[in-house]
């Protein structure tokens, strides 16, 4: 095992129908600002739910966040924080509200040059304080509830930042607020939480078997509760399965003391950033084909997955191994997302645009090692044609 700090100080409140202690998490004084996106959560009676449980305190809201969202929309915010005098940041949606309601947190502390804060990675953003925040999830997915990353696009172009000063305070997590959402943002949902638990699993072996058996555990269960949430929305259990397996994909706690290879991320981005796909289907695209072009160097691993996930113990080593990626491929079709590029009609030039966007943004040695190269990344994207 990796040395490795873990850290983590997000409360959860986990249940349905609990938004009513909602203002309990935030503190008394504060003047809140409730940020959203397009207006599900208005549509939905949420953001009704939350103005009844902060009852006479002074709320301000701000709506509008798209999908992936847009630098330029979150300094609307930010000058309204600043306008307004806010103290407290609530996002209300999905994994774009929650990272856009981070960028904000850290853009209010911020004189100028807001956009600079995005070209730090995954190293922390350099500053030393972030507006104190809170979130309701309404799509269980990207774990950004109960973690420190956002990503946010500026100039076409998708940037990951994090910072130890944006894990949110509380999340609420109710799974009657995610009864609203179409099939497709589920089968995102459960795709980008596989995908999470992958990234920190698929590498070279550490000997942390408390974490593989735990990523282990979180992959077996999404493939177990996946469709079944799917299927069938009245099985509040199997949702709620889904539902902390996401935010446990991305809390930190499966990967302490592991490798990383966010590879099939920063491709993905890639697709969402220049053909608009939806970030949970990039990856079910470039994850199947990554894993062949790896498979001699994620062996042991890819015959781990194999035996623990899939149940698959016969044969050689290399049919188990291409087996186990069939399965993994077959399961994302079978929650009703589209593998290969071709279905998003992206050709050989558009191939060729993303590798050359790529090495526009630096993005030339990926994987836990480095040694994933643009001549790697376009094999991998043909390969996924
Ligand atoms: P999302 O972009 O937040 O939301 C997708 C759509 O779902 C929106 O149109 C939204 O509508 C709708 N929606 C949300 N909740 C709903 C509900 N309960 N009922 C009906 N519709 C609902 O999707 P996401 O997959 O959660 O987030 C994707 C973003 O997160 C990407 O930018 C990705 O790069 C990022 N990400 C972050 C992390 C991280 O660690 N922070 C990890 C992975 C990915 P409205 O806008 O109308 O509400
Ligand atoms: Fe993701």
């Amino acid at each position: 095992m990796l040395d490795f700090n873990f850290y983590n100080p997000t409360q959860i409140v986990f249940g349905q129908d609990r938004l009513a202690e909602l203002n309990d998490q935030i503190p008394a004084d504060a003047k809140v600002m409730v940020l959203y996106g397009g207006g599900s959560v208005k549509r939905f009676g949420t953001l009704d739910k939350i103005s009844e449980s902060l009852g006479s305190r002074e709320v301000i809201q701000f709506g509008g966040i798209e999908p992936n969202p847009q630098f330029e929309t979150l300094m609307k915010a930010v000058e309204l924080v600043h306008s307004e005098g806010v103290d407290f940041l609530l996002a209300v949606g999905g994994g774009s509200v929650m990272d856009g309601t981070k960028f904000v947190a850290l853009a209010t502390q911020a004189d100028s040059e807001h956009h600079t804060l995005l070209f730090h990675g995954f190293e922390p953003v350099p500053l030393s304080e972030a507006m104190p925040l809170g979130c309701v999830v309404t799509l269980p997915a990207t774990g950004s509830e109960m973690n420190a990353f956002g990503v946010v696009t500026f100039n076409d172009q998708k940037y990951p930042f994090m910072s130890p000063l944006v894990f949110p305070k509380f999340s609420f997590l109710d799974p009657n607020l995610t009864l609203t959402l179409p099939d497709e943002q589920v089968a995102n949902g459960v795709a980008d939480a596989f995908v999470h638990v992958i990234e920190q699993y698929l590498t070279y072996p550490v000997n942390a078997r408390v974490q593989d058996r735990m990523a282990e555990g979180l992959l077996k269960t999404l493939i177990e509760v996946g469709p079944v949430t799917l299927a069938d929305s009245s099985d509040i259990e199997a949702r709620k399965n889904f539902i902390w397996s996401a935010t446990m994909a991305l809390n930190g706690v499966v990967g302490s003391g592991v490798p990383h290879d966010w590879s099939t991320h920063m491709i993905g981005h890639e697709l969402t950033a220049m053909f608009h796909i939806a970030h949970g289907r990039t990856l079910a695209i470039i994850l199947p084909s990554l894993l062949r072009e790896r498979k001699d160097k994620k062996h042991a691993k890819l015959l781990q997955f194999a035996e623990r996930v899939w149940d698959i113990t016969e044969g050689s080593d290399d049919d188990r191994i291409d087996s186990a990626i069939d399965k993994t491929e077959s399961f994302f079709n079978s929650l009703g997302i589209v593998t290969h590029l071709t279905h998003y009609d992206i050709d050989d030039a558009g191939i060729d645009t993303v590798v050359a966007n790529m090495e526009k943004m630096g993005l030339t040695a990926l994987s836990e090692t480095g040694d994933l190269t643009l001549d790697i990344v376009r094999k991998i994207l043909i390969a996924a044609k």
